[in-house]
């Protein structure tokens, strides 16, 4: 058995993740984290402020990953900060029902008119993965409806790999998980109505829920289509199948109100998390009273969490939404993010690397390609080795991005016009070093 080498860990991100590995699996706690995709050493991140992150080496970034989206505020925020150390000078957990819950949670169904009833978990994960047991027990059937590239955490049931086309029962795609499971989840090709169409004249009143992110971001960013969302919810209410929208990136960071306000659809249940829990663990699901009421204590369909509704996430998400509820927060947040995005754009143009770059308020994506992308299938005509290049050269220019070409960007509200004058000068740079091969 290895020993835990010293009291001091070591100080730099090369020696502590040589250290991880002895301990964590491939040294991380989360696999996205890995740089796999992009090679070379993950930064160890000592500390964060702003729009700003640095490592343990002691050098610092402008952060567009904001922790994958929860950081709206920037990191560090005071006065999230203060609202956190007064809490946990209270206690840290009790187990018990707190007021901040109820606060939060009266936040959220104010902000998200679909919502009449909300519970608090402690990942999207959770949330997902209750949302469509809620759905099942609602609708009393049991197949569920995705689509390709969209992720709703890892919950056995969903991890389930391109199928082809509606009449493919899904398949798993990782290991441990039982085919038997991913059997009643049906994967189509996103922004593609006629295969739900088709889906649904085939499995006739056997679907419980589709489920989608709404904008997807886990296959870098991509659009719906016009139509598309309300085409899903016009499919599912024929059918008397539930919509769920996953907003656990979109809920408060396109709009207060999520992507079902920005595009005025309305789903049934809803999933939310990140920046409801403004940097602490936290997810929700919610919707409409009667199919709520489904839910333990009141109805027969179990669930639970030790840790759910904990104080200091609680505070945190408070603070967060407050802040974010403030007038011009979200002009603002589109204003900066177009800014990047046009100067990012233009960049690529000049140094003649061609890429399709896409953008809902202030998440936003740059495909190396200059085919469209519109579904999983087309991003696959973007070219990985060129992202690899670019991500490097904006790392070594204190830029840091998501270290995979299939996520997205995210502005916070801390991000500044330098900051952003800084990027668009340092993708320049970073394009030409992908012209010049
Ligand atoms: N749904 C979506 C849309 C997500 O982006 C994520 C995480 N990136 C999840 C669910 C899972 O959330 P968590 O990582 O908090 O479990």
């Amino acid at each position: 058995m290895p020993q835990f080498s010293n009291a001091s860990p070591p100080h730099t991100s090369d020696a502590l993740f040589e250290e991880a590995q002895r301990y964590i699996p491939g040294g991380v706690n989360s696999p996205v984290r890995a740089f796999r995709a992009v090679g070379g050493t993950p930064r160890f991140i000592a500390r964060a402020a702003g729009s700003k992150i640095y490592d343990v080496d002691g050098r610092e970034y402008i952060d567009y990953v904001a922790s994958w989206g929860p950081m709206i505020l920037g990191h560090a925020h005071p006065q999230v900060v203060q609202a956190l150390q007064q809490a946990a000078e209270r206690g840290t957990s009790y187990g018990a029902p707190t007021a901040g819950e109820v606060t939060l949670a009266g936040m959220i169904c104010d902000a998200f008119p679909s919502i009449d009833l909300v519970r608090l978990v402690s990942s999207g994960t959770e949330a997902a993965m209750s949302a469509i047991r809620v759905a099942r027990g609602y609708t009393r059937r049991d197949l569920i409806v995705k689509f390709d590239g969209c992720y709703h955490g890892h919950t056995d049931g969903l991890l389930v790999q391109a199928g082809s086309g509606a009449t493919t029962l899904g398949i798993p795609n990782s290991g441990g998980v039982p085919s038997s499971y991913t059997q009643q989840t049906l994967s189509l090709p996103f922004n593609n109505l006629s295969t739900v169409r088709e889906a649904f004249d085939r499995y006739r009143e056997r679907i419980a829920a589709v489920v989608l992110e709404p904008i997807p971001g886990n296959m870098g960013v991509v659009l719906p289509v016009d139509g598309f969302l309300q085409g899903l919810r016009d499919l599912t209410s024929q059918d008397g199948a539930l919509l769920i929208f996953d907003e656990v990136i979109t809920g408060f960071r396109v709009l207060y109100g999520g992507a079902q306000h920005l595009y005025g659809v309305t789903p049934d249940l809803t999933v939310l998390g990140k920046i409801i829990g403004g940097g602490l663990p936290v997810g929700a699901f919610g919707g409409r009273r009667d199919i709520m009421e489904q839910i333990a204590p009141l109805g027969p369909v179990y669930q639970a969490g030790t840790l759910s509704g904990n104080p200091l996430a609680v505070t945190a998400g408070i603070e967060t939404l407050r802040l974010l509820r403030r007038p011009q927060v979200y002009e603002h947040l589109e204003t900066k993010a177009r800014q990047l995005c046009d100067g990012v754009q233009d960049a690529a143009k000049r140094a003649g690397v061609p890429v399709y770059a896409t953008r809902v308020g202030s998440m936003f994506c740059t495909f190396f390609t200059d085919h469209p992308i519109t579904d999983y299938a087309s991003t696959s005509s973007a070219d990985t080795a060129q992202f690899r290049r670019y991500f490097h050269a904006l790392l070594d220019a204190g830029v840091y991005v998501a270290p995979s070409q299939f996520e997205a960007g995210f502005v916070s509200t801390a991000h500044t016009d330098d900051d952003i004058e800084r990027t668009i000068a340092a993708s320049y740079r970073a394009f030409q070093a992908v012209a010049q091969r």
